[in-house]
């Protein structure tokens, strides 16, 4: 049997004549930047995440971008974020001149370990930077401490900005608020990516910034089309990172049956959850299962971008699982302090053990809307025999 970490065709197979009906019409319209495709998804994007602005931009990369330029970061400021994540969330600090400072993380969650955000704070400081902005991931689909990083943002002025790239759509418990909040809605800026593989993913490349501010949201829209307003007039320098009106049809048709696709990430990862716990290999100690922290306080704690677990002999086991047509992949094999073109922060090699510990261990398993019983039953077999050999 096959089991293929991700399956485009199957997940929009049942959607293709309303997905081809909205291509074309943009088709039609020949209205292909901006306009009323985009200003719609934005509308849409904004009541489901229970923001006020959502402004759609060219990928969660851009997203990233443009909200580190909103907030003007630049040479001589540092942006605290995790050792641990996609590249996009560091490479957009550097890009921008701005030097990133590393954390470690919660070995539980993979998310920023909030005391060492602290001690980023103090490394900057004493290294001659303004600490600007704080970038927490919400790793695999699931939230930070935003209640403790929040804290630390106000005590120490600095900017939140989201990396929601995994994680549309999760909750988070805050006080007054019994469904909790988006994240996203929660910091000053939430990022968005649609690339395909993100649980709403468009056709090609696509993101959005959230934010609850006014004026953020009007400088990150001059922003996305450089810094021009009015049009040919340019107060600042921006760039080109607006949505295409395709990519924001084809979301807009996606968006409604985005909860559907959670329910099922989340009854697959309930069901590789009662299966492997019944394996010798989770109760000898081999594997272990990701935890979904704020279960059972708001809908959608964990909405499993990725279902990750920690595993005794990972290159060994992403080998034998290959040989018996399971696809996995590791998210991330190299964390930011080791990547080349960050050797010039010098960190030492050491500097983050959880984060280098993740990289070495970690592994994703199929965990797709549209995974059958069957298919799981035979990825939780190959991982028990694996570990009975
Ligand atoms: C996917 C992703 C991004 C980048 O999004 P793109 O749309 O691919 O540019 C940024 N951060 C994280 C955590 C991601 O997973």
């Amino acid at each position: 049997m096959r089991v293929p970490l991700l399956d485009l065709k199957a997940h929009n197979a049942p959607l293709k004549a309303e997905l081809m009906a909205a291509v074309e019409e943009v088709v039609d319209s020949c209205g292909f930047i901006m306009g009323p495709k985009v200003e719609a998804f934005e509308k849409e994007a904004a009541a489901y995440l229970g923001v006020k602005h959502a402004i759609g931009v060219s990928s969660g990369t851009d997203a990233l971008l443009v909200a580190l330029m909103a907030c003007g970061i630049g040479p001589g400021d540092a942006v605290i974020t995790t050792d641990f994540s996609f590249f996009a969330t560091a490479g957009a600090v550097s890009r921008l001149g701005a030097r990133p400072f590393f954390t470690d993380i919660n070995p539980v969650t993979y998310n920023m370990d909030v005391e060492s955000a602290r001690a980023a704070i103090e490394m900057a400081k004493s290294a001659g930077y303004r600490p600007k902005a704080i970038i927490p991931v919400h790793l695999y689909g699931q939230s930070a401490d935003m209640k403790a990083i929040m804290a630390l943002a106000a005590e120490t002025s600095l900017a939140v900005i989201e990396d929601a790239a995994q994680a549309i759509g999760v909750r988070y418990p805050v006080d007054g608020h019994p469904q909790g909040l988006c994240v996203g809605a929660i910091g000053d800026m939430g990022c968005f990516s649609f690339f395909p593989s993100k649980n709403l993913g468009c056709f090609g490349d696509g993101g959005l910034v959230t934010t609850q501010s006014d004026a953020l949201a009007e400088k990150i829209r001059i922003l996305r089309a450089h810094g021009s307003r009015p049009k040919y007039y340019h107060a600042i320098i921006g760039g080109n990172f607006r949505l295409d009106a395709l990519q924001a049809a084809v979301l807009s048709v996606k968006l409604p049956l985005l909860d559907q696709w959670h329910a099922n990430r989340r009854r697959n990862a309930a069901r590789y959850r009662e299966m492997l716990q019944q394996t010798k290999a989770v109760s000898d100690g081999w594997i272990q299962l990701p935890v979904d922290v704020y279960d059972g306080l708001v809908p959608h704690s964990h909405i499993y971008n990725q279902f990750v677990i920690r595993v005794d002999r990972r290159d060994e086991l992403k080998e034998y699982l290959k040989d018996n047509g399971v696809g996995t992949e590791i998210y991330y094999p190299v964390p930011f302090h080791r990547q080349i073109c960050f050797a010039d922060l010098a960190y030492p090699a050491e500097a983050f053990p959880e984060s280098d510990k993740a990289a070495a261990e970690t592994l994703a398993l199929p965990i797709y809307p549209e995974l059958t019983q069957e298919m799981q039953d035979h990825v939780v077999g190959a991982i028990d025999s694996f570990y009975s050999k």
